[in-house]
């Protein structure tokens, strides 16, 4: 290397959809012929990031110039379901495009043309600037996703915010106990993982709630290992005890939640035996835990994963764990509070980017389709047309059957935005190759952490690669729409123009720092209890606490080779991504895990070959086991990651029907039969 060329530093964050969003210093070679990106030092100083990446994306530019990275557009060669192409120019792919666009526009609505994204790539622009497009064009948008909306929109009835907390509470010296339920930290979550082992050196006390032995649960106080989808008979037990024994806080209750006398009321009536028995949990065991709780009111902190509010009830779901936190006043002070997602506080700043990055005033709203459902929706005849990006339905969408059979219409023409061939590519007619997240300038929202960060874009060696909104930008001169202000400017202008709408302090922190975070480590959200409902108080409906029994009936009436299904992300990829770094682990995805226990109880034998089966499809797995997993729970790795896998994705089993908000996907509301072959 030429050592008088210097290196250029750009600040970068990992836009993966997921809890760390690490943020970055990127050291870059801006006249390498292709490996420009050097290397990726992920910042010490960062309050969540703490200098490491996880194993999953250790080493990014192994990814960023993979030898398997798409770097020309591609054109259908053979019939759907395969991935066969011939290489064709952006222009010619552009030409198209464009020409289908005019014939489907011609002979249809404009509504019949489709963008279904989601958050594969997390920034701001990337996701929500081709909305410019597709409002110009009157086109239908998907909305909602597959992860933790319900949740979000759950914990926002009760609050007016789902956020109320931040994650620094997890160390604050006041905090006495951690809750993690339903979230596997070391799995998914590593950054939030090290900073609970912080805590528990330092003092605190961790109960675990999850139907998988996870890592922290060796050193726990206390692991309930319940069945799954049963978190609300444990938190109606808990709050049942809490209020027969008057340990709430009353004084909170009083002055801070609205319809509270309705709470401790229909808490009072449960049935004991019912909830042992559904549950799987004893009564030493919950009593166990409601002694931990009451002992540290006040000083309690819940982390909760986005597990529980995978059911057909989830919201509800959520909402009761919640409930437990309000009955104690754990609210607004140190160490106290309940961390699910910390998006919410940052909707002050994300409104203004999201109308500047969308520009929605100058369409009519667009058409929309529950993104869960798009299988369904696409079913219809009414579709003509379907543009993807950054997601990767014909891996992560529930039920398959459903959504593949949509997707391998001859009359509903695809176009594919992405960097690699996937599942969801072998129904393309042209993929366009995008460019990987570094190589744009973008902002990105985490949920774990509140506040922003920001990737300065490199430069990207492949010339016909393009960003989301550099491809609809490009689409949009074909179309002869370049006289429109939705399409003049860069990329980089409207990240400029972004960053400039935010307040001054998150624009010198961005640009010092490469984040922004609207919290002091000692701040505590909330401290004045002025929550942002109608009235500043927390509301409880009565309904919050009813779940139609028959959601749940059908996940506890199992015959004997019946099982609980979870589909939990494996520890090396992110749901349907990174398959090309870590292609030794695809041996998992073959696999379904059940305990030894279970294993005998129906017969079989670890290593076996087996036939899962349900209503909406049957497939051959190796059965492995899992001593860690509660008996009468089966598990199979997500979404598979990879392009051309000989083995079956989960979410040929799992339902299409969304969680009940609509917003978000059920997928763990599944029961399988497992039978010998
Ligand atoms: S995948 Fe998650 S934890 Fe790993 S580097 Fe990216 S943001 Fe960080």
């Amino acid at each position: 290397m030429n050592k008088h060329i210097k290196n250029v530093k750009r600040y970068g964050t990992c836009s993966k959809d997921c809890y760390g969003s690490c943020v970055f210093m990127g050291e870059w070679n801006d006249q390498a012929p292709e490996k420009k990106l050097i290397i990726a030092k992920p910042l010490k100083n960062h309050p969540l990031t703490n200098g490491f990446f996880c194993p999953k994306l250790n080493h990014r530019e192994e990814l960023l110039y993979h030898p398997n990275r798409l770097k020309s557009a591609l054109l259908r060669s053979s019939p759907k379901a395969t991935n066969s192409f011939k290489p064709i120019s952006l222009d010619h792919a552009l030409n198209l495009i464009s020409e289908k666009l005019t014939t489907v526009n011609n002979k249809f609505d404009p509504s019949s043309i489709v963008a279904a994204f989601y958050a594969g790539n997390s920034g701001l622009i990337s996701q929500f600037s081709p909305n410019r497009f597709f409002g110009k064009l009157g086109a239908t948008i998907t909305t909602g996703g597959i992860c933790n909306e319900a949740g979000n929109h759950a914990l926002s009835q009760i609050f007016g915010n789902y956020s109320t907390t931040n994650p620094f509470q997890i160390n604050n010296p006041n905090n006495k106990l951690i809750v993690i339920w339903g979230s596997n930290l070391s799995d998914r979550n590593n950054h939030a993982y090290f900073l609970v082992q912080r805590a528990i050196e330092n003092g605190s006390t961790v109960v675990v709630v999850n139907p998988v032995k996870i890592k922290l649960a060796e050193n726990a106080f206390l692991h309930l290992q319940p069945f799954p989808g049963t978190d609300y008979l444990i938190a109606k037990y808990i709050m049942n005890k809490i209020v027969l024994a008057e340990k709430y806080d009353i004084d909170f209750l009083t002055h801070h939640v609205d319809n509270y006398k309705k709470l401790l009321n229909e808490v009072q009536k449960i049935d004991e035996s019912r909830i042992f028995h559904h549950t799987g949990l004893t009564r030493e065991t919950l009593d166990a835990f409601v002694e931990i709780l009451v002992r540290f009111k006040n000083k309690t902190l819940f982390i909760v994963g986005f597990g529980p509010q995978k059911y057909f009830y989830g919201g509800k779901n959520l909402k009761i764990i919640a409930l437990i936190q309000v009955l104690l006043g754990n609210f607004g002070k140190q160490g106290s509070g309940f961390l699910f997602s910390q998006s919410g506080f940052n909707k002050e700043f994300t409104d203004s980017l999201m109308s500047y990055i969308t520009l929605a005033h100058l369409y009519p709203p667009c058409n929309s389709i529950p993104l869960v459902t798009l299988g369904s929706s696409l079913d219809s005849d009414k579709f003509k047309m379907l543009f993807i990006y950054n997601l990767n339905p014909a891996s992560s969408l529930p039920n398959q059957t459903i959504l593949r059979n949509s997707l391998s219409r001859d009359d509903l023409f695809i176009v594919v935005l992405d960097m690699f061939l996937n599942e969801t590519t072998k129904f393309a007619d042209i993929i366009i190759p995008a460019k990987f997240d570094l190589e744009c300038d973008d902002i990105i929202p985490p949920y774990f952490t509140p506040g922003l960060s920001i990737n300065q874009g490199g430069p990207c060696p492949y010339p016909d690669c393009v960003s989301n909104y550099e491809f609809f930008q490009l689409l949009a001169k074909k179309k002869k729409w370049e006289g429109y202000k939705l399409f003049h400017e860069t990329q980089e202008e409207i990240f400029e123009r972004c960053v400039e709408l935010l307040p001054k302090e998150a624009q010198k922190s961005l640009k010092l720092h490469g984040y922004y975070i609207p919290f002091g480590i000692n701040d505590v959200p909330y401290k004045d209890l002025n929550f942002p409902t109608f009235n500043g108080k927390i509301q409880i409906q009565s309904s919050d606490l009813e779940i139609f029994d028959p959601e749940l009936d059908f996940l506890l009436h199992r015959n004997q080779n019946e099982f609980y299904l979870l589909s939990p992300a494996h520890k090396y990829f992110i749901h349907s991504q990174l398959g090309e770094v870590h292609k030794e682990f695809e041996n998992v995805f073959g696999k379904i895990f059940l305990n030894l226990y279970d294993i005998k109880s129906i017969g079989l034998e670890p290593n076996e070959k087996v036939l899962v089966s349900n209503k909406f499809n049957k497939a051959q797995f190796i059965l492995d086991q899992n001593n860690d997993l509660k008996s009468g729970t089966a598990l199979i790795n997500s979404g598979l990651p990879f392009a051309n896998s000989a083995y079956e994705n989960v979410n040929f089993f799992t339902p299409e029907k969304p969680e009940e908000s609509q917003l978000s996907g059920a997928y763990f509301s599944v029961i399988i039969k497992i039978s010998k072959i």
